[in-house]
C-alpha cells in the first residue's frame, strides 16, 4: 500500500484495539527505540492535512510544551478523527446527503417518451409529476438540470402515491448525492468599499511599506479610526494577488457585525469559522479549503489558525491585545497571535496586528525591539471627538450614604438625560451573575463548590448556586448549615443585580443583558446584538464581551461600574488589562453625532490607570508598565513558563512539588518560584501546585525545553510519583 503524508490510517495496537493517525513523514531509517506498528488500512485517498498544517502543529507542541496528538485534538474536526471503539472505527462526519430523481434511461429519446405520455394518460397525477419533472430538469433544453426529489415533490399537486407508483414501474430512479451545510451562494456582494480618507490611505501606503521589510507590523489606531476599512483595502490587495485570507478575531460576539461588514464588500468569498458550529460545518469548511475553490477568506476565532491554507498571503490579528486570544485549558495553551506569527512565517505570509490599545509585548516588539513595523491613526473617522471621561467617586458617595446599589446618583442623571433624547446606554461590569456570592450575615459562612477551591456564584434565574470551573450546582440552603441562621444574603453585584437596580430606576425601559450566561447559543449573541443595534432595547450591560469592536451609532453614555474590580486582580497584567478594558468600553460611546460621555465609578481616584483612562493617554500607560515588567522580570523582557503540577493527594503533591522545584533550582537557580498554590488550587477533586519560571528573553528556548523535559522524566520515574500530572503554561495570559 502507498501511504501518503497528511492522510489517515488506522494502526492496530494488540488484537482488538485500533488507533487513527495521520501520516506526518515517510522514511526509511531504522527505527530507534520504539517498536514498529503495521499500517492496516489508509482512510483517505487525499491528504486532510498540508504540509505546513503539520508543521505548524509540530511547531506549537514544541513550544507550548505539550505532546503533539493534543494539538491534534485540539486541529481537527471531531468528524475528522475517528475513534478506536473495539472492533469498529467509527467515522465521525456524516455528509448530508439529498435524493434526486432521474427519468429511466429508456425514457429519455423523444419517442419512448412520447410512447409513454400515452401510457400514463389514464393516469394523470403521475402524468403531472412527469411533466413536472420535465420542467424542472430543463429536459427540452440545452443542459439537463438535477432534480431534489424534495424540490420536485414541493409543489400541492405532486403526489406521493403517484411518485410511488413511478418508481416502481420503473420510469422515475432515485439517487443520493451528497451536498454541503455551507450556505450557498446567496450571500451577494452589495457595496464596493469606501473610499479611504486621507489619513486612512497614508496608514495603507505606510503598511505596504512595511511588508517590504518586516514580516509584521502593528496598526495602532483609535477606536472608530476605521481601521477596519484598512483592513478591507489589504484583503482586496491579497485576493487580487491571488492569495487567501486569515482574518481573526477574539471573540464569537464579535463575528456578527465584520462578517457583515466584509460579506457586503466580498460576498461569497467570505467563510466563516468557530466553535459555535457543528461539527459537521466545521468538517466542510476544512474539506472545501483543502478542494479547488476554498474561500479566499476565512473570518474566524483562535481555532482557524489550525485551518489548510493553500496560498495565504495575509493574516489579520484583529484587537491583537485580547487575552481571549490565549487558549487556557486544555493543551495546547496556545496564543493565537503567536501561531498566526507563526503560520504566516512558515508560507511567507504577512501579519497584520490591528488594535485600539495594542498589548505592552506588541507595543515593545514594534517600537525598542524593532521587530514589527508600526502604523497609527490617531484620528476617529470625520474628526469625531473622543468621548469624555468622567471619574465618580464611589467610595465617598458610599461613605456618605449616597450610594445604594451599584449605580451612582451622577451615572444614573446622565443615563436619565440618554433616555429622554432617546439614545443608547452601555453599562459595563466585569463579573456575571446576580451576586457574586452569598454568606451567612451571622456567622460568615460561604458555600463553596465540593470538588474545586473556589466559592459558588449565586444566578437568580435559576435559583441556583453555581461553580464556574466544573458545573457542581446546589439550590440556596434557607438555613446556614454552619450556624443554623437563616440570615443569607448575596454580597458583591454581578451582571443579573444591576438588571434589577435598572428595573427599579427604569420602569418600562427595554435591557438587555451580554454575558456568558445569556449568549450560550450563536444565535442569542446575534439576536441581542441586533435588538440593540435596531434600537429595541436601550439599555446593554454586559461583561468584558461587550467592550470589544462591537460599533453602534446612537450610544451616547457608556457607565464602568466597578474599576476597583479590574485594578485589584491578582495578576501582573492587571493594570494593562483594566486599562485597555475601559478604554475599549469608552469608545463605545458617542460614535457618529455627538461626543460620548463615560462615567467612571471607582473607589480609588488617584490610580495611576484612572488618571491614564481619564487622559486616554495610552503612551503613559505602556511607559510605565515597560518599566515595571523591567524592574520585576516580567514579559516582555522574560518569557514566563508556568509549570503545574496535579494530583489526587494533597500532602503528596506538596512532596513532589517541592522535590520538582529543588531539581528546577539546581538548572536554573534564581529564575525559579515557588511552588505555590494558584488562586484555584482544587479542580474536580484534583489539587494543583505551581511553580513559576522567568526567563531572561534572550536565553536558548530550545536548551530550556530539553532540561524542562529532563526534570519531568525524572520526576515521573519516581515509582512514588507515577500518577503525577504535569503540564505546563508558556507565555500565560
Ligand atoms: P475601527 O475599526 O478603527 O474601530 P471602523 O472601521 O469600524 O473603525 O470605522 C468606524 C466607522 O466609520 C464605521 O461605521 C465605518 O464604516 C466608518 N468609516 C470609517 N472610515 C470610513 C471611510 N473611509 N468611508 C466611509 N465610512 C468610513
Ligand atoms: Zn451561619
Ligand atoms: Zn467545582
Amino acid at each position: 500500500m502507498e501511504v501518503q503524508v497528511g492522510c489517515r490510517v488506522i494502526v492496530p495496537f494488540g488484537r482488538s484495539k485500533f488507533y487513527t493517525a495521520i501520516v506526518s513523514r515517510i522514511h526509511t531509517e531504522k527505527p530507534e527505540g520504539y517498536a514498529v506498528k503495521q499500517v492496516l488500512e489508509q482512510i483517505d485517498t487525499t491528504p486532510i492535512l498540508l504540509p505546513t498544517q503539520l508543521k505548524l502543529w509540530q511547531w506549537m507542541a514544541d513550544y507550548y510544551l505539550c505532546a503533539l496528538g493534543d494539538v491534534y485534538k485540539a486541529a481537527l474536526p471531531s468528524g475528522l478523527k475517528l475513534e478506536s471503539d473495539g472492533e469498529e472505527i467509527i467515522r465521525g462526519f456524516k455528509p448530508k446527503e439529498e435524493v434526486r430523481v432521474r427519468l429511466a434511461t429508456e425514457y429519455q429519446s423523444e419517442e419512448a417518451l412520447h410512447a409513454l405520455f400515452d401510457q400514463l394518460a389514464k393516469t394523470p397525477k403521475r402524468l403531472d409529476l412527469l411533466m413536472r419533472w420535465l420542467e424542472l430538469s430543463n429536459f427540452f433544453g440545452s443542459e439537463l438540470k438535477e432534480v431534489s426529489k424534495r424540490r420536485l415533490m414541493n409543489d400541492e399537486k405532486s403526489s406521493v402515491s403517484a411518485f410511488n407508483g413511478l418508481i416502481s414501474k420503473g420510469i422515475f430512479q432515485t439517487y443520493s448525492v451528497e451536498v454541503g451545510r455551507l450556505s450557498t451562494g446567496n450571500v451577494e456582494k452589495t457595496v464596493i468599499p469606501h473610499k479611504l480618507n486621507a489619513q486612512q490611505s497614508l496608514a495603507l501606503q505606510q503598511i505596504t511599506e512595511t511588508f517590504r521589510q518586516k514580516n509584521v507590523c502593528l496598526l495602532h489606531g483609535v477606536t472608530s479610526s476605521g481601521k477596519t476599512e484598512v483592513y478591507i483595502k489589504l484583503i482586496e490587495q491579497a485576493l487580487q494577488e491571488g492569495k487567501q485570507v486569515l482574518y481573526l478575531l477574539p471573540e464569537i460576539a464579535l463575528t456578527t457585525q465584520v462578517t457583515k461588514r466584509l460579506q457586503r464588500v466580498f460576498g461569497d468569498k467570505l467563510g466563516i469559522y468557530h466553535s459555535k458550529f457543528s461539527d459537521n460545518e466545521r468538517v466542510e469548511i476544512w474539506k472545501k479549503q483543502l478542494s479547488d475553490t476554498p474561500y479566499d477568506i476565512i473570518l474566524g476565532v483562535r481555532s482557524s489558525v489550525f485551518l489548510p491554507f493553500q496560498r495565504l498571503g495575509l493574516v489579520i490579528v484583529d484587537e491583537e491585545h485580547e487575552t481571549t486570544y490565549k487558549q487556557q485549558d486544555p493543551a495546547p495553551r496556545y496564543h493565537a497571535r503567536s501561531a498566526a506569527i507563526m503560520l504566516a512565517h512558515m508560507v511567507g505570509a504577512k501579519t497584520l496586528l490591528g488594535t485600539a490599545t495594542p498589548s505592552v509585548e506588541s507595543w515593545y516588539n514594534a517600537t525598542t525591539a524593532g521587530k514589527y513595523g508600526l502604523v497609527q491613526l490617531t484620528e476617529r473617522y470625520q474628526a469625531l471627538q473622543l468621548p469624555e471621561v468622567r471619574a465618580v467617586d464611589i467610595g465617598e458617595l458610599r461613605h456618605k450614604k449616597l450610594m445604594h446599589g451599584t449605580l451612582s446618583p451622577q451615572l444614573l442623571n446622565a443615563m436619565r438625560d440618554a433616555l429622554n433624547l432617546g439614545e443608547q446606554i452601555i453599562l459595563f461590569q466585569n463579573r456575571r451573575g446576580f451576586a457574586q456570592l452569598m454568606e451567612c450575615h451571622t456567622c460568615g459562612w460561604i458555600p463553596r463548590c465540593v470538588n474545586c477551591d473556589v466559592t459558588l456564584t449565586y444566578h437568580r434565574a435559576v435559583n441556583q448556586l453555581v461553580c464556574h470551573y466544573c458545573g457542581y450546582s446546589i439550590t440556596p440552603p434557607r438555613a446556614c448549615p454552619a450556624c443554623g441562621d437563616t440570615d443569607i444574603r448575596g454580597i458583591g453585584a454581578g451582571t443579573e443585580r444591576v438588571e434589577d437596580e435598572l428595573n427599579a430606576y427604569f420602569p418600562g425601559v427595554k435591557i438587555a443583558r451580554m454575558d456568558l450566561d445569556t449568549t450560550q447559543s450563536r444565535s442569542s449573541y446575534e439576536r441581542i446584538i441586533h435588538d440593540f443595534e435596531e434600537g429595541k432595547t436601550k439599555v446593554l450591560i454586559g461583561t468584558q464581551m461587550i467592550s470589544k469592536g462591537l460599533d453602534f451609532g446612537n450610544v451616547s453614555v457608556v457607565g464602568i461600574l466597578n474599576a476597583d474590580l479590574m485594578l485589584n486582580y491578582p495578576d501582573f497584567r492587571a493594570y494593562e488589562r483594566a486599562f485597555q478594558l475601559m478604554e475599549q468600553v469608552a469608545g463605545r460611546a458617542g460614535r457618529k453625532h455627538k461626543q460620548g460621555l463615560v462615567i467612571l465609578q471607582t473607589s480609588d481616584m488617584k490610580h495611576p490607570i484612572i488618571h491614564q483612562v481619564r487622559q486616554n493617554d495610552y503612551l503613559s500607560m505602556v511607559q510605565t508598565q515597560l518599566e515595571e515588567r523591567l524592574q520585576f522580570h516580567y514579559p516582555p523582557y522574560y518569557r514566563m513558563v508556568y509549570v503545574y503540577l496535579k494530583h489526587r493527594n494533597a500532602p503528596l503533591l506538596d512532596q513532589m512539588a517541592e522535590t520538582m522545584a529543588t531539581k528546577l533550582r539546581v538548572l536554573f537557580g534564581g529564575r525559579v518560584l515557588g511552588p505555590d498554590r494558584p488562586p484555584v488550587a482544587k479542580v474536580q477533586k484534583m489539587f494543583i501546585r505551581k511553580i513559576m519560571l522567568k526567563f531572561e528573553m534572550g536565553s536558548s528556548y530550545s536548551r530550556i525545553r530539553t532540561l524542562l523535559m529532563q526534570v519531568q522524566q525524572e520526576m515521573l520515574a519516581n515509582d512514588k510519583f507515577k500518577s503525577l500530572t504535569i503540564y505546563y503554561d508558556v507565555d500565560p495570559a
